[in-house]
Protein backbone atom coordinates (compact mmCIF):
# COMPACT_ATOMS: atom_id res chain seq x y z
CA UNK A 1 0.00 0.00 0.00
CA UNK A 2 1.28 3.35 -0.76
CA UNK A 3 0.30 6.38 0.94
CA UNK A 4 0.48 9.58 0.04
CA UNK A 5 0.04 12.84 2.53
CA UNK A 6 -0.83 16.57 2.01
CA UNK A 7 0.95 18.64 4.44
CA UNK A 8 0.76 22.60 4.15
CA UNK A 9 3.10 25.41 6.28
CA UNK A 10 1.07 27.63 7.71
CA UNK A 11 1.95 30.67 10.34
CA UNK A 12 2.71 28.27 13.82
CA UNK A 13 -0.74 28.15 15.70
CA UNK A 14 1.35 29.62 18.83
CA UNK A 15 1.64 33.33 16.72
CA UNK A 16 -0.40 36.17 17.45
CA UNK A 17 -1.43 36.90 14.55
CA UNK A 18 -1.20 40.52 13.42
CA UNK A 19 -3.46 42.13 10.49
CA UNK A 20 -1.48 44.02 8.05
CA UNK A 21 -2.52 47.97 8.56
CA UNK A 22 -3.75 47.90 4.72
CA UNK A 23 -5.99 45.08 5.33
CA UNK A 24 -4.98 42.97 2.46
CA UNK A 25 -3.82 40.01 4.87
CA UNK A 26 -2.60 38.46 7.82
CA UNK A 27 1.85 39.57 8.55
CA UNK A 28 3.95 36.78 7.50
CA UNK A 29 7.09 38.43 7.28
CA UNK A 30 9.19 37.60 9.87
CA UNK A 31 7.02 35.33 11.59
CA UNK A 32 7.30 31.41 13.17
CA UNK A 33 5.75 28.74 10.32
CA UNK A 34 5.22 25.57 10.82
CA UNK A 35 3.13 22.09 9.78
CA UNK A 36 -0.23 22.93 9.85
CA UNK A 37 -1.09 20.91 13.00
CA UNK A 38 -3.63 18.37 11.63
CA UNK A 39 -0.97 17.71 8.91
CA UNK A 40 1.07 16.52 12.02
CA UNK A 41 -1.62 14.07 12.82
CA UNK A 42 -2.03 12.65 9.15
CA UNK A 43 2.18 11.98 8.78
CA UNK A 44 2.29 10.81 12.21
CA UNK A 45 -0.82 8.07 10.82
CA UNK A 46 0.92 7.65 7.65
CA UNK A 47 4.37 6.47 9.68
CA UNK A 48 2.25 4.36 11.65
CA UNK A 49 0.85 2.35 8.76
CA UNK A 50 4.47 2.31 7.25
CA UNK A 51 5.33 1.10 10.89
CA UNK A 52 3.56 -1.48 11.16
CA UNK A 53 3.55 -3.16 7.67
CA UNK A 54 0.22 -1.64 6.66
CA UNK A 55 2.29 0.52 3.96
CA UNK A 56 5.54 0.67 1.97
CA UNK A 57 6.11 3.95 0.95
CA UNK A 58 4.73 7.55 2.33
CA UNK A 59 5.12 10.32 0.53
CA UNK A 60 4.54 14.11 1.69
CA UNK A 61 3.50 16.81 -0.88
CA UNK A 62 3.27 20.36 0.02
CA UNK A 63 2.15 23.50 -1.84
CA UNK A 64 3.68 26.93 -1.36
CA UNK A 65 6.88 29.45 -1.82
CA UNK A 66 10.93 27.46 -1.81
CA UNK A 67 10.11 27.70 2.37
CA UNK A 68 7.71 24.46 2.23
CA UNK A 69 10.72 22.76 1.50
CA UNK A 70 11.96 23.10 5.69
CA UNK A 71 8.11 21.47 6.12
CA UNK A 72 8.24 18.88 3.67
CA UNK A 73 11.75 18.20 5.43
CA UNK A 74 9.97 17.83 8.60
CA UNK A 75 7.55 14.98 7.69
CA UNK A 76 10.75 13.40 6.02
CA UNK A 77 11.99 13.08 9.12
CA UNK A 78 8.80 12.23 11.34
CA UNK A 79 9.65 9.22 8.62
CA UNK A 80 7.83 10.29 5.43
CA UNK A 81 10.08 8.33 2.77
CA UNK A 82 9.91 11.43 -0.03
CA UNK A 83 8.80 14.63 -0.36
CA UNK A 84 6.71 16.14 -3.23
CA UNK A 85 6.64 20.34 -3.30
CA UNK A 86 4.78 21.81 -5.98
CA UNK A 87 6.23 25.45 -5.92
CA UNK A 88 4.65 28.57 -6.15
CA UNK A 89 4.74 32.36 -4.55
CA UNK A 90 0.60 32.79 -4.89
CA UNK A 91 -1.85 32.18 -2.60
CA UNK A 92 -3.65 29.06 -3.64
CA UNK A 93 -7.15 28.05 -2.89
CA UNK A 94 -8.25 24.59 -1.78
CA UNK A 95 -9.69 24.02 -5.00
CA UNK A 96 -6.40 24.52 -6.62
CA UNK A 97 -4.87 22.53 -3.98
CA UNK A 98 -7.22 19.67 -4.75
CA UNK A 99 -6.63 19.95 -8.24
CA UNK A 100 -2.97 19.63 -8.17
CA UNK A 101 -3.28 16.88 -5.51
CA UNK A 102 -5.18 15.20 -7.98
CA UNK A 103 -2.80 15.71 -10.77
CA UNK A 104 -0.02 13.80 -8.47
CA UNK A 105 -2.36 10.86 -7.38
CA UNK A 106 -3.06 10.22 -10.95
CA UNK A 107 0.69 9.96 -11.25
CA UNK A 108 1.69 8.08 -8.04
CA UNK A 109 -1.14 6.43 -7.79
CA UNK A 110 -1.59 6.35 -3.76
CA UNK A 111 -4.48 3.53 -2.53
CA UNK A 112 -4.83 6.47 0.23
CA UNK A 113 -4.89 9.94 0.67
CA UNK A 114 -4.12 11.09 4.13
CA UNK A 115 -5.03 15.08 4.47
CA UNK A 116 -5.65 17.31 7.57
CA UNK A 117 -9.44 18.26 8.20
CA UNK A 118 -8.56 21.70 8.11
CA UNK A 119 -5.50 24.55 7.73
CA UNK A 120 -5.38 26.47 10.76
CA UNK A 121 -4.57 29.85 8.25
CA UNK A 122 -8.18 29.61 5.75
CA UNK A 123 -10.25 27.63 8.40
CA UNK A 124 -11.41 26.37 4.95
CA UNK A 125 -11.94 22.61 5.61
CA UNK A 126 -12.98 21.69 1.91
CA UNK A 127 -9.85 20.66 0.22
CA UNK A 128 -9.64 16.72 1.17
CA UNK A 129 -13.71 16.64 0.56
CA UNK A 130 -12.69 18.65 -3.01
CA UNK A 131 -9.97 15.82 -3.50
CA UNK A 132 -12.52 12.45 -3.07
CA UNK A 133 -14.95 14.18 -5.38
CA UNK A 134 -12.58 15.07 -8.33
CA UNK A 135 -11.49 11.25 -8.13
CA UNK A 136 -14.10 9.79 -7.50
CA UNK A 137 -13.11 8.38 -3.97
CA UNK A 138 -14.48 7.38 -1.20
CA UNK A 139 -13.57 9.59 1.80
CA UNK A 140 -13.88 9.44 5.12
CA UNK A 141 -13.26 13.16 7.21
CA UNK A 142 -12.93 13.87 10.52
CA UNK A 143 -10.94 10.53 11.33
CA UNK A 144 -10.10 9.87 15.25
CA UNK A 145 -8.92 6.42 14.23
CA UNK A 146 -8.12 4.25 11.62
CA UNK A 147 -7.97 0.83 10.85
CA UNK A 148 -6.90 -0.82 7.57
CA UNK A 149 -8.20 -4.63 6.50
CA UNK A 150 -8.08 -5.54 3.67
CA UNK A 151 -8.82 -3.13 0.99
CA UNK A 152 -10.75 -1.38 3.18
CA UNK A 153 -10.99 1.39 5.65
CA UNK A 154 -12.66 1.40 8.90
CA UNK A 155 -12.84 5.43 9.69
CA UNK A 156 -14.24 6.31 13.44
CA UNK A 157 -15.39 9.99 12.54
CA UNK A 158 -16.03 12.57 15.12
CA UNK A 159 -19.30 13.82 14.99
CA UNK A 160 -21.96 15.95 16.57
CA UNK A 161 -23.04 14.05 19.54
CA UNK A 162 -20.70 11.13 19.33
CA UNK A 163 -18.37 8.99 17.09
CA UNK A 164 -19.71 7.24 13.87
CA UNK A 165 -17.57 4.32 11.96
CA UNK A 166 -17.69 3.74 8.60
CA UNK A 167 -16.49 1.05 6.22
CA UNK A 168 -14.53 2.50 3.23
CA UNK A 169 -13.21 0.67 0.31
CA UNK A 170 -10.05 1.72 -0.98
CA UNK A 171 -8.39 4.14 -2.41
CA UNK A 172 -9.93 7.00 -0.11
CA UNK A 173 -9.40 10.01 1.00
CA UNK A 174 -8.99 9.83 4.91
CA UNK A 175 -8.61 13.85 6.97
CA UNK A 176 -7.52 14.06 10.10
CA UNK A 177 -9.20 14.95 13.68
CA UNK A 178 -7.29 16.12 16.75
CA UNK A 179 -7.84 13.06 18.80
CA UNK A 180 -6.48 10.28 15.46
CA UNK A 181 -2.79 10.24 17.30
CA UNK A 182 -0.03 12.33 18.66
CA UNK A 183 2.20 13.57 16.51
CA UNK A 184 5.94 12.46 17.26
CA UNK A 185 9.27 15.00 17.86
CA UNK A 186 11.28 14.13 15.09
CA UNK A 187 14.68 12.91 16.49
CA UNK A 188 18.38 14.76 15.71
CA UNK A 189 19.71 11.66 13.98
CA UNK A 190 16.08 11.06 12.11
CA UNK A 191 16.63 15.17 11.02
CA UNK A 192 20.20 14.11 9.48
CA UNK A 193 18.50 11.81 7.78
CA UNK A 194 16.09 13.79 6.06
CA UNK A 195 18.40 15.98 4.44
CA UNK A 196 19.17 12.90 2.62
CA UNK A 197 15.95 11.39 0.99
CA UNK A 198 14.68 12.70 -2.17
CA UNK A 199 11.92 15.96 -2.92
CA UNK A 200 10.66 16.23 -6.17
CA UNK A 201 10.38 19.36 -7.52
CA UNK A 202 7.84 20.52 -10.21
CA UNK A 203 4.98 23.58 -10.67
CA UNK A 204 1.00 24.23 -11.10
CA UNK A 205 2.07 24.61 -15.30
CA UNK A 206 4.30 21.08 -14.71
CA UNK A 207 0.94 19.57 -13.24
CA UNK A 208 -1.44 21.30 -16.29
CA UNK A 209 -3.11 22.93 -13.51
CA UNK A 210 -4.45 26.75 -13.31
CA UNK A 211 -4.29 27.97 -9.79
CA UNK A 212 -5.62 31.58 -10.71
CA UNK A 213 -8.00 33.24 -7.59
CA UNK A 214 -11.46 32.80 -7.84
CA UNK A 215 -12.37 34.06 -4.46
CA UNK A 216 -11.40 38.20 -4.17
CA UNK A 217 -10.47 38.59 -0.45
CA UNK A 218 -12.20 42.42 0.53
CA UNK A 219 -10.68 42.85 3.48
CA UNK A 220 -9.01 41.40 6.64
CA UNK A 221 -9.80 43.12 10.35
CA UNK A 222 -8.93 42.32 13.65
CA UNK A 223 -11.89 40.85 15.92
CA UNK A 224 -13.48 44.21 17.62
CA UNK A 225 -11.70 44.17 21.22
CA UNK A 226 -13.60 42.45 24.09
CA UNK A 227 -15.32 45.06 26.67
CA UNK A 228 -13.62 44.73 30.36
CA UNK A 229 -15.57 42.52 32.58
CA UNK A 230 -17.01 44.09 36.02
CA UNK A 231 -17.07 42.28 39.76
CA UNK A 232 -20.35 42.24 41.42
CA UNK A 233 -20.89 42.18 44.95
CA UNK A 234 -23.51 39.39 45.47
CA UNK A 235 -25.09 37.06 43.83
CA UNK A 236 -28.97 40.00 43.92
CA UNK A 237 -26.60 42.43 42.02
CA UNK A 238 -25.63 39.60 38.90
CA UNK A 239 -29.51 38.45 38.58
CA UNK A 240 -30.56 42.54 38.70
CA UNK A 241 -27.63 43.26 35.46
CA UNK A 242 -28.80 40.00 33.68
CA UNK A 243 -32.21 41.07 33.72
CA UNK A 244 -32.03 45.06 33.62
CA UNK A 245 -28.82 45.99 31.67
CA UNK A 246 -27.89 42.91 29.81
CA UNK A 247 -31.05 41.75 29.76
CA UNK A 248 -30.74 38.36 29.25
CA UNK A 249 -33.13 36.70 31.52
P1 LIG B 1 -8.29 23.46 4.00
O1 LIG B 1 -9.33 22.85 3.12
O2 LIG B 1 -7.60 24.65 3.37
O3 LIG B 1 -8.80 23.77 5.39
O4 LIG B 1 -7.10 22.37 4.17
C1 LIG B 1 -7.38 21.03 4.51
C2 LIG B 1 -6.14 20.18 4.29
O5 LIG B 1 -5.76 20.21 2.91
C3 LIG B 1 -4.88 20.59 5.04
O6 LIG B 1 -4.90 20.12 6.38
C4 LIG B 1 -3.79 19.91 4.20
O7 LIG B 1 -3.75 18.51 4.48
C5 LIG B 1 -4.34 20.09 2.77
N1 LIG B 1 -3.78 21.32 2.17
C6 LIG B 1 -4.35 22.56 2.13
N2 LIG B 1 -3.52 23.44 1.51
C7 LIG B 1 -2.40 22.75 1.16
C8 LIG B 1 -1.16 23.08 0.51
N3 LIG B 1 -0.90 24.33 0.10
N4 LIG B 1 -0.25 22.10 0.34
C9 LIG B 1 -0.50 20.82 0.75
N5 LIG B 1 -1.64 20.46 1.38
C10 LIG B 1 -2.57 21.39 1.59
Amino acid sequence: MKVLVAIKRVIDYNVKIRVKSDETGVETTNVKMSMNPFDEIAIEEGVRLRENGGAEELVAVSIGPKQTQETIRTALAMGADRGIHVETDDEVEPLAVAKLLHAIVEKENPDLVILGKQAIDDDSNQTGQMLAALLGWSQGTFASELEMSDGKANVTREIDGGLETIQIKLPAVVTTDLRLNTPRYASLPNIMKAKKKPIDESSPADLGVDISARLTTLKVTEPSSREAGVIVEDVAELVDKLKNEAKVI
